[in-house]
């Protein structure tokens, strides 16, 4: 079976004492509030909170138009018990002692019903193959099934997130020349074990109870699981926050599931150019993509966005990510980790002539600019870069 090391004793907090003290800073704590208190156990997740929002039918029976309309409407419901328990009027004391028995068909159902329906043909993301996954590859070089590389306590994450629990999935919807995790996202996606919904709880179960502070849907990316993810939270009775470790570029249809479950985002702002993206990345349309996702995003849950600074990529992209950072997003209740760890990657170290622009790590100069650009825009990255 494939698990790494946990973190039930205290030792992550000799290895991370970040991870203790980013909690003083007030900021940090008001900006992730939502996360903290459901990290903490004081309220319920949304995926429990939606598993309370009673649909009346079968979702198994219901044709795409009326699951959509029912989803809607639930959604509606699900969003003002969110926003209760955001101000502390149900906590998750309450919940465990009002909410015992569940519906038979809750909001949960209904979008673990529409995520499988978008699987297939799939358009779970802005690709869009529309290939039947039952029988094909999608262009995440994966099938319908769910292939899990490793899981386990990640101590590397960012100090409000350590330890998290991290589920790395095979797969990937970009085809990033640099990539870091290359073999589970291009090369060997399929290599990892096939986990079914019921697996993945229990993997999500252990996790938790030996002391994750959530748990990290990633990869390659997770989106292209999203259909076994949704489903896992049916079986899921451990409360966790539930966090979104992706590039974004997911597919309107599927973020308005993801909205219903998703407590914290974690997700990746690469490029401020939509012909980097594409060159670099294979992802057209990639800003006006990911814009949308993360407005849709930062309203439904807390966040801390990652910027990756490529070097020679400073005014075409670091510079115009922080500018849309502070201008298209709320960035006072937002954190943003930007990064300096680039090395040369995959394709970039075997056809370095080729990839040259990204061929080297960042300068320092290349990153005290973006510091510095961040720092005059407003936006809060000290805590946690
Ligand atoms: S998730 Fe995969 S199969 Fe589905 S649309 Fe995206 S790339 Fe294609």
């Amino acid at each position: 079976m494939l698990f790494g090391r946990f973190a039930d004793n205290d030792y992550w907090k000799l290895v991370r004492p970040d991870a203790v003290y980013v909690w003083n800073n007030e900021e940090v704590r008001r900006r992730l509030s939502w996360y903290y208190k459901v990290m903490n156990d004081e309220a319920p997740a949304k995926f429990m909170l939606a598993k309370i929002v009673e649909a009346e039918d079968n979702p198994q029976k219901l044709n795409l138009e009326a699951l959509i309309d029912i989803k809607n409407k639930l959604s509606r419901e699900h969003n003002m018990l969110w926003n209760r328990a955001r101000k502390g009027e149900i906590t998750l004391e309450d919940y465990l002692r009002d909410f015992r028995s569940k519906p038979e068909y809750s909001l949960l159902h209904i979008d673990s019903e529409l995520a499988k329906r978008y699987s297939s043909p799939c358009r779970l993301c802005e690709r869009r193959c529309r290939v039947d996954r039952i029988n094909k590859l999608g262009a995440c070089r994966i099938d319908l099934k769910t292939y899990v590389h490793s899981w386990f306590h990640h101590l590397g994450e960012e100090p409000p997130l350590v330890p998290s629990g991290t589920i790395f999935y095979g797969g990937c919807n970009f085809t990033c020349v640099y990539c870091q995790n290359y073999d589970i996202s291009q090369t060997a996606p399929r290599f990892g074990d096939i986990v079914d919904a019921r697996k993945l709880a229990d993997i999500q179960r252990i996790l938790r109870i030996k002391g994750a502070r959530n748990i990290n849907h990633v990869g390659g990316d997770p989106t292209p699981n999203i259909h076994t993810i949704v489903e896992s939270l049916l079986y899921l009775e451990v409360n966790t926050p539930q966090l979104w470790n992706s590039n974004m570029y997911v597919s309107l249809e599927a973020m308005d599931i993801l909205v219903d479950i998703i407590d914290i985002w974690l997700p990746d702002f690469k490029y401020g150019s939509n012909s980097c993206a594409t060159r670099l990345s294979a992802a057209p349309r990639y800003v006006d993509v990911v814009l949308r996702n993360l407005q849709l995003a930062a309203s439904n849950g807390d966040m801390i966005i990652r910027h990756l600074v490529l070097p020679n990529h400073i005014d075409c992209c670091s510079i115009r990510v922080m500018d849309y950072i502070a201008s298209k997003l709320p960035v006072n209740k937002l954190l943003v980790n930007i990064m300096e760890q680039y090395r040369p990657e995959h394709l970039v170290v075997k056809y370095p002539n080729r990839w040259r622009d990204i061929s080297r790590r960042p300068k320092m100069e290349e990153l005290g600019r973006v510091y510095d650009y961040a720092k005059k825009l407003g936006i809060l990255f000290e805590p946690i870069s």
